[in-house]
């Protein structure tokens, strides 16, 4: 194979462009029918063919053996200088990258004002990452775009369409902007079984499955590390050859973290991803591989069509689907999303991939607990938000509960641990609810206190701010926080931080552990103070101070057990009946 697959099977014909055939149409259409462009914009993710498309106008605006439905031949030696992209008098590819000044686009301009070579021919000019070009160079094209030569095409290629927008908004209404897609995995695999079918070689869905997902998006890519698995020798493609010349983990190891933290085994997850460094794993693509996977178990828990997953997958995932509720999944998925732009900038990706799988292992019962303590909190004083729960639940279904995804967690069967039925145990340790709940006699059964803790809260006279009925609200304050951003991140830092002053003018101090904790919660004090404003009233501004616990070397903030013990022995002191509760659902939480 002397030529790469990548240049090799590049679209000749407007037809080719299949994946991106709304706009391949609406050009060879633009031809056929006399209505052609002076400029157009060409915006879609690296991969998805704009040059491609580009040059398939500039050839069918060239071609020598001109077709009717307005084609272009493919082979014809205009044809085949533009489309291996050999220079041309007519049809000149910029990269703006390097060419971004005003000077450049003075000599752009200049050379546009010649006319083309021949009479019924066309010059194209291809500004590849048209986004790189200055204010300046765009004021300079602005007056060529506003009066165009005749028989002038402009193609600007650009993956971030916002930077133009910013810099040089008024050149956008010159110009016809088409909005490429990007690529799908099973128009991936669809595109490379062909090329491979082409190339007189077979290839398993798996292998071609990941393949596609490697390439995330793009044709290009998809085809270059088909090449480079290929380059490797031996034939057809297996799923292991691809593996081995990609350096992708098996499946079986992503199953395996999967299953530890279904488990729960917190501890493990130190030697299990340990021993993925050790094989010199990238984490950033074994995040995004372990998110799919969440995604796909997501998908399985909750009934639907599976995603673009392996054989082995298929068979894998209906196994474990009892294992996790679709909120379980869901919040993993909010945290991946939350931590991976930070991973893929990190020197410290191993880390941080460590502390989400440990997060994973734990935050299903550090809720459960913060449920259960909303319940128990809420049942005899009615200040906190479990309190009214009869008033609430009176008039919402136990149906609505699947729009609130902490709650669907109660209603999946097979889980293990402290369940929902288990989580309605404090009912009997606390007889004020009945008392308490303004239904009387005649109201249906306390719910749970799991099955209201994601409802709407109630409205409630704003309270005064003051530092102890803030520290007795924090709880609160965090569910708020997580209920109206689902900000997962944030709340749970926040459920780590303890208000420790208000003064007189309503500047609340929060104590951290940690400066990472500091930095994230004063990036978010804005969110935090509208969730505090939700209760009381007052409250002006935010300090974060930071307190290193004494005696400890080592920084607390992978210690998530430490930092939950520590926050239970509060909440015990806080809420006597705590104790009871705690007994009563035999919590693994305490040591
Ligand atoms: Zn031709």
């Amino acid at each position: 194979m002397s030529l790469a697959l990548a240049r090799k099977y590049r679209p000749r014909r407007f037809a080719d462009v299949a994946v991106q055939s709304h706009v391949a149409n609406t050009l060879r259409n633009a031809i056929a029918g006399d209505r052609l462009g002076h400029a157009y914009l060409l915006c879609g993710p690296r991969g998805t063919g704009k040059t491609t498309l580009a040059r398939v106008l500039a050839m069918a605006l060239n071609c020598e053996r001109r077709r009717e439905d307005r084609e272009p031949c493919g082979e014809c030696p205009s044809c085949e200088r533009i489309w291996s992209g050999g220079a041309s008098l007519d049809v000149v590819e910029i990269d703006a990258a390097s060419n971004r000044g005003v000077d450049d686009a003075r000599e752009l301009r200049e050379r546009a004002m010649y006319a083309p070579s021949g009479e019924d021919r066309y010059k194209v000019y291809i500004v590849d990452e048209a986004h790189m070009l200055t204010r300046e160079a765009w004021n300079t094209l602005l007056k060529i775009l506003e009066e165009p030569p005749p028989r002038v095409v402009f193609v600007f290629a650009t993956t971030e369409p916002q930077k133009i927008q910013q810099a040089a908004a008024p050149v956008l209404s010159r110009m016809q902007r088409f909005d490429l897609k990007r690529i799908g995995p099973a128009d991936v695999r669809e595109r490379l079984a062909a090329v491979l079918k082409a190339e007189g070689l077979t290839a398993q869905p798996d292998a071609l499955g990941m393949l596609a997902r490697a390439a995330d998006g793009s044709m290009r890519d998809a085809l270059s590390l088909t090449d480079q698995v290929l380059s490797l020798g031996g034939g057809d493609l297996t799923a292991a050859r691809v593996r081995e010349a990609l350096g992708l983990v098996h499946e079986d190891e992503h199953l395996a973290l999967l299953d530890l933290v279904a488990e729960r085994r917190a501890a493990d997850v130190f030697a299990a991803v340990g021993r993925l460094a050790d094989h010199g794993v990238d984490f950033g693509i074994l995040l995004a591989d372990f998110a799919e996977l969440l995604r796909a178990q997501l998908a399985v828990v909750l009934g639907g069509a599976l995603p673009e997953v392996s054989e082995h997958l298929r068979a894998e995932l209906p196994k474990r689907a009892g294992r996790f509720s679709a909120g379980d999944l869901l919040r993993m998925l909010n945290l991946v999303v939350e931590v991976e732009p930070h991973l893929r900038r990190s020197g410290q990706q191993q880390l941080l991939f460590e502390t989400l799988l440990v997060r994973f292992a734990l935050l299903d019962r550090t809720i459960e607990l913060e449920q259960v303590l909303r319940g128990v909190e809420g049942a005899p004083g009615g200040g906190a938000a479990g309190a009214p729960g009869a008033s609430r639940t009176a008039g919402t279904p136990r149906s609505a509960a699947p729009s609130a995804p902490p709650s669907t967690r109660g209603v999946a069967p097979t889980r293990p641990g402290p369940s929902i039925a288990r989580a309605s145990a404090p009912e009997a340790p606390a007889p004020g609810s009945a008392a308490g709940s303004p239904g009387g006699p005649g109201a249906p059964r306390r719910p749970a206190a799991a099955e209201v803790a994601d409802l709407p809260a109630p409205k409630r006279e704003p309270l005064a701010l003051d530092i102890n009925r803030l520290a007795e609200h924090w709880d609160e304050i965090v569910d708020r926080v997580n209920a109206d951003n689902r900000a997962l991140l944030l709340s749970s830092t926040l459920a780590h931080a303890t208000p420790t002053a208000v003064t007189g003018t309503g500047v609340i101090t929060l104590t951290v552990g940690s400066d990472a904790h500091a930095e994230l919660i004063a990036g978010s004090e804005a969110t935090v103070l509208a969730a505090v404003r939700q209760r009381f009233t007052g409250v002006q501004k935010l300090v974060v101070k930071v307190v290193t616990p004494e005696g400890e070397q080592a920084p607390r903030r992978l210690n998530e057990t430490a930092v939950k013990a520590d926050r239970i022995a509060t909440l015990r002191k806080q809420s006597p009946l705590l104790d009871a509760a705690v007994d009563a659902l035999d919590l693994e939480l305490l040591e």
